[in-house]
């Protein structure tokens, strides 16, 4: 267990007011709060493991502060620095540093190197990432297209953002290149605080993996499996400035709600930190992007440091008080490192081992400098190919919850269509005429289920129609794609001892060896064999050829450009119109509720009649009364009934089957108490001795002077009359309900039928994805082979002209020797041509003498 380190820095003052009434006041490692005098203010004095006063530079600040966890970080310890304090302090000074005194972060990396070149006995492999997090958004600083990204969680890495680009590196200079460039990407804001104030939390991210060299030459390497992963995070947090102070307005306002918001939650963390151990429980990392991230920083397993900068202006004082209070929390919490030693395949070095090991071996033998090119590039490729198919299995993933989300829908809807056709088919009064509604009914599903089916047609497209199958097993081969970063199929094809031979060679520019070039062996180039002295024409072709390859390859990676483009808006299409349909579901779950609301209005009428009917029936004991008041209870259980179901079905909880037994059961009931209503009725037409009594009354049929037979003939009849409205008007509900059930199972239909074929338009499009990669390759691989055989072409025209010069001075030089033995050759004839005379003309001399 050890504690964070924590040191304060004061920023070199700006203002040359002099102090009024305070100042801050530095001394070893203790700043304190002075009146103007110099007599301390009390309770405002804190102790720090370092504090750095105004002329401190950043040199130092790193040796005393950061220097060990850099080093640390290199054993395989995790590392964090931050800078904490209000908008300009001194944060970015400390962690990027100026012209003439070079940051925390550039300090860092060049240590790490460093550190490296010093250990004999380990390979290293590091990677870099650059993150900002702005209003609460994870954005890329290595990538601009990178933006929105989300946080996860593995087992085996731990907390990661996905999708961000990681770069392999091997050198401080390409690190420092690279956060050059993502230091445009950032966020910069104007406010009065500082001109140039940083409106975004950064974290430069250096993940450095090591493993012992594998010293054993039998090869052996079980001793020096483990591979240790330590992560280094360097963060430059935006200011905390109070919002008043700033003048901040619109989107500067924003920003700064969104900066106060991550600091208090990271100050929250730090607060529940320094509380110990035992008192400490739920610690809120989840409520930030920024806590979260920094999460094993923070209260786990690495080495922290936290540099808190001041200004030392009067105007702060305030800010600075707050400043100094996170720090003393920070200062209690304590963290327990240990290096990260892993034997899984979680270590980028292992995975790649082999492939690399590979390579050695094949480029063994030529230039270092090139050897260490190749495996950085390969390395580079590898590590994007991993963080890719990373990406895309998040997005399966994904996808894949979002779909039961889905499905967990339909089949809350299918429930509630369940109960509501239950509630309808043991409703039914009059079964005789329900026969015929029945024969309707299945009419109305058949129209039904021939217009989905041809919806269906409609909706399909051309990949649609593949087998289903074909899907699944393709389906089945991603999911057992391999742990490790395979090579892809098409550089494998190249990737021969020859081809390494002869990228080696190409880096000699050597003539003799380019006649022996192996290029000729590639599979896309005719495999005849070419001399030297035909090379040209040879040539020729093969530039023809690659560039008709290439050509090709074009035209295939624009079509499968095309395609991929197609796909994109027919995964609109179906987005736009599963929403339509999700729109649709939401208005049929309305129906309950309409229903519900009509059988409350026929209950009022029907409560309205009755009451009408009952006036005129003033003895309470006669059979009509009994009879009507028997109908009134029976209307009234029945609209209860009724009026229970819809609520239970708009409340969602009708899906338990007994429920429903027992509304069916009333149902029955009902039903039958209504038929026995209903006979009576008939039978008390039959006039009785003990209704023989004459009563003149006014009946409802406005006749005055009826008898008791012919006024319970006339209630009978507007019984009867209100029954059949009232029967009718429940059919006509039944109708709309059975109506809306039809429609509820044709978008239902429809629904899954858009779901299967936007998963396999997904499945398609990945698919795409794939062989648009595969053709970027082989698009890059042909340019590659291209590039060299011109290249080859090029010295080739060189010697030919050459050799064309050398010819040319041969010739001249032969012409003028030809003429020379000519003048010679005629030299020497004129010679023996004057001997011979010389000779003829002394031989008669001496014949004379
Ligand atoms: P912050 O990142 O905290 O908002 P900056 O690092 O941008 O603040 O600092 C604000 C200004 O103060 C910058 O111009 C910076 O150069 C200057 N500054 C900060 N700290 C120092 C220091 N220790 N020495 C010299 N100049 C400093
Ligand atoms: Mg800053």
């Amino acid at each position: 267990m050890e504690k964070i380190c924590v040191a304060v820095r004061v920023r070199p003052s700006v203002s040359s007011e002099s102090f009024n009434g305070a100042y801050w006041n530095v001394e070893d490692n203790r700043i304190s709060l002075h009146r103007l005098h110099g007599t301390p203010i009390s309770g405002l004095s804190y102790t720090f493991d370092h504090v750095f006063d105004e002329s401190s530079t950043n040199a130092r600040v790193y040796e005393l502060l950061t220097k060990d966890i850099i080093h640390a970080a290199v054993d395989g310890f995790n590392g964090t620095a931050f800078a904490y304090g209000q908008t300009s302090s001194g944060k970015t000074f400390t962690m990027n540093g100026s012209e003439t005194d070079a940051g925390i972060i550039s300090r860092a990396v060049k240590d790490v190197f460093a550190k490296i070149q010093m250990i004999s006995d380990r390979e290293f492999l590091i990677r870099v990432s650059y993150l900002e997090i702005y209003n609460e958004e994870i954005n890329d600083l290595f990538s601009v297209e990178n933006q929105k990204l989300q946080i996860h969680e593995s087992l085996e890495r731990g907390i990661f953002v996905s999708g961000l680009r990681e770069e392999i590196v091997n050198n401080a200079e390409q690190v420092l290149k690279l956060i050059e460039l993502g230091e445009v990407n950032r966020h910069f804001g104007e406010t009065n605080m500082n001109v140039r104030s940083s409106r975004s939390h950064t974290i430069f991210r250096m993940v450095i993996e090591s493993k012992g060299k594998d010293t054993d030459s039998s090869g052996d390497s079980s001793s020096v499996d483990a591979i240790r992963v330590s992560v280094l995070n360097l963060v430059d947090l935006a200011g905390s400035e109070r919002i008043a102070k700033t003048g901040a307005d619109g989107v500067r306002l924003k920003e700064g709600k969104y900066i106060n918001k991550s600091l208090m939650v990271l100050g929250n963390v730090i607060n529940k930190l320094s509380e110990g151990a035992k008192q400490r429980g739920h610690i809120p990392y989840r409520d930030s992007k920024l806590t979260r991230i920094l999460q094993p920083a923070l209260g786990g397993n690495a080495k922290t440091s936290i540099i808190c900068t001041i200004a030392p202006e009067e105007v702060h004082i305030e800010e600075t008080k707050g400043t100094l209070q996170f720090a003393s929390r920070a200062k209690r919490i304590t963290n327990c490192a240990q290096v990260n030693e892993i034997l899984t395949d979680a270590a980028l070095l292992k995975r790649q081992k082999l492939e690399i090991e590979d390579l050695r071996k094949k480029l063994q033998g030529s230039h270092a400098e090139v050897l260490e090119q190749e495996i950085l590039k390969l390395r580079n490729d590898m590590l994007k190919y991993e963080l890719e198919r990373e990406k895309l299995a998040t997005e399966l993933e994904e996808e894949r919850k979002s779909h039961k989300e889905r499905d967990q829908r339909i089949r809350e809807q299918q429930m509630k269509i369940d109960n509501l056709s239950n509630l309808v088919s043991f409703s039914d009064l009059d079964r005789n005429s329900n026969q015929g509604q029945d024969s309707a009914r299945q009419s109305l599903k058949e129209e039904c289920s021939e217009s989905s089916v041809h919806q269906g047609d409609a909706f399909s497209t051309p990949c649609f129609k593949a087998d289903p199958k074909a899907f699944v097993v393709k389906r089945s081969n991603y999911s057992t794609l391999p742990d490790y970063s395979p090579l892809p199929d098409t550089f494998s094809n190249v990737a021969d001892e020859d081809t390494w031979q002869k990228m080696n060679k190409g880096y000699m520019a050597d003539l003799e060896s380019l006649q022996m070039t192996p290029a000729r062996k590639f599979q896309s180039f005719p495999s005849n064999d070419i001399t030297p002295a035909c090379s040209n024409d040879n040539f020729k072709q093969e530039v023809q050829q690659l560039k008709r390859q290439l050509e090709i390859a074009t035209e295939d990676k624009n079509e499968l450009e095309r395609k991929h483009a197609e796909q994109i808006m027919l995964n609109h299409q179906l987005m736009d119109e599963i929403s339509e349909l999700q729109q649709e579901a939401k208005l049929i779950q309305e129906i309950p509720q309409r229903l519900s609301e009509s059988v409350g209005n026929c209950k009022d009428v029907y409560e309205d009649i009755l009451s009408i009917v009952q006036s005129f029936v003033s003895d309470g004991e006669s059979s009509t009364a009994k009879l009507l008041s028997s109908t009134s209870e029976i209307g009234k259980s029945l609209f209860t009934t009724l009026e229970t179901h819809f609520s239970m079905a708009m409340d969602d909880r009708s899906s338990s089957t007994g429920n429903n037994f027992l509304i069916q059961e009333q149902c029955k009931v009902l039903y039958e108490k209504l038929n026995s209503t209903i006979t009576s009725l008939v039978l008390s037409e039959t006039p009785s001795s003990e209704n023989e009594e004459v009563r003149v009354q006014v009946c409802s049929c406005g006749n005055k002077g009826c008898t008791q037979g012919g006024e319970t003939a006339c209630w009978k009849e507007e019984l009867s009359n209100e029954l059949n409205t009232i029967k009718e008007r429940y059919y006509g509900l039944e109708k709309e309900l059975d109506h809306n059930n039809q429609l509820l199972v044709v978008s239902k239909e429809r629904y899954d039928i858009l779901e299967r074929e936007f998963r396999l338009l997904k499945e398609d499009r990945d698919l795409l994805h794939q062989m648009v990669s595969d053709s970027s390759q082989k698009l890059s691989l042909v340019t590659d082979q291209k590039e060299n055989v011109l290249k080859d072409l090029n010295t080739e025209v060189q010697r030919r002209k050459n050799l064309e010069e050398e010819i040319k001075q041969f010739s001249v030089a032969f012409a003028s020797r030809q003429r020379s033995l000519i003048s010679f050759h005629s030299d020497i004839k004129s010679n023996c041509e004057k001997l011979r005379t010389q000779c003829l003309v002394s031989l008669p001399k001496s014949r004379g003498c």
